[in-house]
């Protein structure tokens, strides 16, 4: 069953479909093949990375994310820095021990990682084949796989019986079943109970109660030890577009002036919290995806500005706002999609706002409709958002973008909590328009770096 731990997973930067799906990929491809028995017969292996993955691939790491996972390095407990450094030992050294092997091979990243950005497969626009090549050039296993957005992988099998009805009859399984808001909407209405309840209820089927608290947990200390990584590191972002970090800066010049009575102070809060996020981000960090790493500056913001105390985090808050924003990011999941490579950046950033004005509101004490409202605010404004990251890197405008995401969302749950009960457009209604809009998206501007800022901005 989708569980909120899935929208929210510990991962490493820049992105979620482009360095944290291919990770997995390469994994679970050796993990296959050694349950095949084809692992032994390798004498080669060979990557070819399609479509978006390879046209945004070098930028977004996708050639080291994948010898990560070939050499067994899992997105959730890697950390970057130790497999930095192994994937620059298979580098230097030509070879390669795959993980579950028991003896190494050549490997030459150039030769046997293909970027493919003129094969555009059918069934989703990230994907990824993989080949073990035996001593006499047989292929010995195949598979492939796509990158499906927010670190989620799937089979061709798994994509041709479509994913969104995968999910939703998934999601009918759970306690308190919900395949879209409406449905969300009526349980809290029939139990008198808030978003968060609901979907904690649901987690009960998943693991017992103390594990989903455990796992919430771990999901904001990941989140605070990012921001707080990013507000202290200073430099230049990876990539050679020499985009400086401006999280350190902009940080001590706010604790050095505290001006508490400056209301436009809060953006700076914001904007400060989710820039440390996405340059972290961007330099190969450890996020956590939400829903996406490209969008994983937006929730912890809002969190670190409305949900921290005096340095104190307010655990109850804090569960509450990660329960009803994961809530909302199952919808988009389950109904549309959160890749950015199908729906471009209104399926990152903007689900990301969505989520984050959902989990706002109800902290603030709002109604299920109401959290319901600031979810549709938050996307409404965000539809037709394209993807054109210069150079194919996750900085401009992504860095800049999660700011203002962040104070779209905090804007977004404050129109929810001032309006009445006549709202003329639902979530659901969003969600809908999101997905197509998406679909009719020209694939320049869906994570392909062939068009917007992306053509426009000379890369220095
Ligand atoms: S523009 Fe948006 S969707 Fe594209 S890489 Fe940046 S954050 Fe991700």
């Amino acid at each position: 069953m989708l569980s909120v731990l899935d929208i929210f997973k510990v991962g490493v930067g820049p992105s979620s479909s482009h360095t944290v799906g291919p990770m997995r990929a390469a994994r679970r491809f050796l993990v296959e093949a050694g349950e095949a028995g084809a692992l032994s017969a390798a004498d080669r292996v060979h990557v070819e990375l399609h479509g978006s993955l390879a046209l945004t691939g070098i930028g977004h790491g996708s050639d080291r994310a994948t010898i990560m996972g070939l050499l067994g390095f899992e997105p959730e407990t890697t950390d970057p820095d130790v497999a930095a450094l192994a994937v620059d030992g298979v580098k230097s050294e030509g070879v390669i021990t795959l993980c579950g092997a028991a003896r190494a091979i050549a490997f030459d990243p150039r030769r046997d990682i293909e970027l493919r950005g003129d094969i555009i497969p059918k069934l989703h626009p990230n994907g990824m084949r993989l080949r073990l090549i035996d001593a006499k050039g047989a292929t010995a296993f195949e598979q492939t796989y796509y990158s499906v957005g927010g670190g989620f992988i799937a089979s061709a099998r798994q994509l041709e019986a479509p994913a969104e009805d995968d999910l939703i009859v998934q999601a009918r399984a759970g306690r308190r079943p919900f395949a879209s808001a409406a449905e969300l909407l009526a349980h809290c209405a029939d139990l008198n109970c808030d978003v968060a309840d609901v979907v904690l209820e649901n987690e009960d089927e998943v693991r017992p109660r103390r594990g989903t608290l455990a796992g919430l947990d771990a999901i904001w200390a990941a989140m605070h030890a990012c921001v707080t990584r990013g507000l202290k590191t200073e430099g230049e972002l990876p990539g050679g577009l020499n985009v400086r970090r401006r999280a350190p800066k902009l940080y001590e010049s706010l604790i050095d002036a505290p001006l508490a009575n400056d209301s436009e102070r809060l953006f700076d809060w914001l904007n400060v919290y989710a820039m440390a996020v996405n340059e972290e981000n961007a330099a190969g960090g450890r996020v956590v995806t939400a829903p996406t790493n490209g969008a994983a500056g937006i929730i912890p913001a809002v969190l670190m500005h409305y949900c921290v105390e005096d340095n104190e985090a307010q655990i109850d808050r804090i569960r509450t706002f990660l329960l009803t924003a994961g809530g909302v990011g199952m919808l988009y999941k389950m109904r549309a999609s959160i890749s950015g490579a199908e729906m471009g950046c209104q399926g990152e950033v903007g689900v990301a706002c969505s989520m984050a004005a959902a989990g706002l509101a109800a902290v603030w004490g709002g109604t299920p409709r109401q959290v319901e409202r600031a979810a549709e605010i938050g996307m409404e404004h965000n539809l037709g958002l394209t993807c054109d990251p210069v150079g194919g890197l996750v900085q401009i405008p992504c860095i800049e973008r999660n700011a203002i995401g962040a104070v779209k969302a905090a804007n977004a749950a404050r129109l929810a909590l001032r309006s009445g009960d006549d709202a003329k457009v639902s979530l659901d209604q969003v969600i809908e328009t999101m997905r197509q809009t998406g679909l009719d998206m020209s694939t320049k501007y869906k994570e392909t770096s062939e068009g917007g800022l992306a053509v426009n901005v000379v890369e220095c």
